[in-house]
């Protein structure tokens, strides 16, 4: 089964397979780790994760690279303004990262490479650059691409570049879709700022180079799939294009795929609208990663998503229905045999499933036949007409589901306990839902522990006589339902 992906560069769908006839060679651009991940970044990922399983499911072997870039214009900012190295900035946003990756089931790449760590051979592709006429030096030290030197700059984004300025120049990582500009490949050192010294000056690479270099190191001059968010598609993908094609003169990537961006309540989400959520913001809301995980898979990557609290409550339901039905599958005794009708519902599925995501990763169409499938099953077996045989056809199908999906193993419990742990660090209990610290409270040692820790801080600032924040802290317990008595043997708690 081949699948066929829509190429953002040929405007069609094209057929993606490994050019070399072993494995696929792809680069899906990996985040800025200055913050962390919201929803819209991870809907990304996660449909990238979708390509990923669904490759494998099929048979395709994998070369799949994810870059982390740790140096960039924010990343700078925010150390700077913090006092501390880039370095130890961007490590707590790296490592909060791969924990958000891992409670929503994507599988981590082959090669996960660092910008910080490849430094020489992006000073080796500008250099090359230059050597082909199209970087240069300005006089503060910093190295631009030369737009005038690749005529067929735009071809991704199909702008239409007429009316662009020669030798006008920006230097942001990012910026607007009316500047096509000569870009910076090279930032001279500033003062105090975080620099290299190399053989074309002392400074720091700009966003777009990183990703040619590491892609090309991994990867080879040529390879199958460039992926990332709409977003990426100008300038960065235009511009490692640009970067990669003027020194190789061989096609950086022949197939690029990219996901649309969601919308949050029909809004673009924003701060400032109030719609922002991180994927920690959801789970302290007691939301479960897995139904993250599905309402943010199942609508098909080039479509808009409608990110809503309907959509996750839905989600939410549709797993519970899942496991409860390969629960009644795993543990239920049935007798002998195979009904054809179930046999040939089972092989119809399977076939309607695989011919969905085939189809650019048509993933609202391949959900239907699976939940079709349940409820014929389920009928069958209320009237006791689900045999043995049809019981291991039909968890055959679901397996295959979840190969891609990966929502039916209940492993939801981690990726909350975590991010409980994580709202105590950071001060931010005060936005666990009630419910949530109550279940958890009930049912986990890690509530409890919270609870405790709460109630010896209190205790603490009474014996400091900062009676404003024990106060502060009985009001934040009880808010979550739990109660304090103080007595002679120090404070209790209970639940109300
Ligand atoms: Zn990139």
């Amino acid at each position: 089964m081949t699948l066929r992906l829509f190429n953002t560069l040929t405007g069609q769908l094209d057929e993606l397979v490994p050019s070399d006839g072993k494995a696929l060679r792809m680069y899906a651009c990996g985040p800025t780790v200055y913050d962390f991940g919201h929803i819209g970044n991870f809907r990304t990922f996660l449909q990238i994760d979708v390509l990923r399983r669904f490759l494998k499911l099929t048979g395709t072997s994998l070369r799949h690279v994810m870059n982390i870039t740790d140096v960039d214009d924010r990343i700078l900012h925010h150390a700077a303004a913090a006092g501390i190295t880039i370095g130890e900035y961007s490590a707590t946003f790296e490592q909060a990262f791969f924990e958000d990756l891992e409670a929503l089931g994507i599988e981590r790449p082959e090669f996960i490479p660092q910008a910080t760590d490849h430094i020489p051979r992006m000073v080796e592709l500008i250099q090359k650059l230059a050597a082909a006429g199209a970087a240069y030096q300005t006089e503060d030290g910093s190295w631009y691409f030369r737009l005038a030197a690749f005529p067929e700059y735009g071809k991704l984004s199909k702008k239409d570049l007429s009316g662009m300025e020669d030798g006008a120049r920006v230097d942001l990582d990012e910026y607007e879709k009316d500047s096509a500009r000569d870009f910076a490949l090279w930032k001279a050192a500033k003062p105090g700022e975080t620099s290299w010294e190399t053989a074309i000056g002392r400074g720091r690479p700009g966003w777009h180079i990183e990703c040619s270099a590491m892609a090309m190191e991994y990867l080879g001059e040529s390879f199958d799939l460039h992926a990332g968010g709409e977003d990426l598609i100008f300038p960065h993908h235009e511009n490692e294009i640009a970067q990669s094609e003027s020194v190789t003169h061989k096609t950086f990537a022949r197939h690029w795929m990219h996901v649309r961006f969601l919308l949050v309540d029909g809004r673009k989400m924003s701060k400032s609208e109030g719609n922002f959520y991180t994927l920690r913001d959801l789970l302290l809301k007691g939301y479960k990663a897995s139904a993250i995980r599905l309402a943010l898979i199942s609508v098909p990557y080039r479509h808009q998503l409608n990110f809503t609290f309907d959509g996750l409550a839905e989600a939410t339901n549709a797993i519970d229905r899942l496991r409860t039905f390969k629960q009644r599958l795993t543990s239920g005794s049935f007798a002998e045999g195979e009904n054809p009708v179930l046999q040939a519902a089972a092989q119809q599925a399977q076939a309607d499933y695989l011919a969905a995501l085939s189809n650019d990763l048509n993933t609202a169409e391949a959900r239907a036949p699976i939940f079709d499938l349940i409820r014929a099953a389920n009928t069958a077996t209320d009237q006791g007409q689900l045999l043995g045989g049809d019981r291991d056809a039909i968890l055959t199908v679901l397996a295959s589901f979840d190969a891609v999906f990966g929502v039916m193993e209940d492993r939801d419990a981690e990726p909350t306990r975590r991010a409980l742990e994580w709202a105590e660090k950071a001060g931010r209990l005060g936005e666990v839902a009630p419910d949530l610290m109550v279940r958890q409270g009930l049912t986990d040692e890690a509530g409890i522990a919270m609870i405790e820790a709460l109630v010896a801080e209190r205790t603490l600032a009474k014996r400091q006589r900062n009676f404003a924040r024990a106060d502060q802290i009985r009001k934040e317990l009880a808010e979550k339902g739990v109660v304090l008595e103080d007595s002679k043997d120090g404070v209790r708690w209970k639940r109300k």
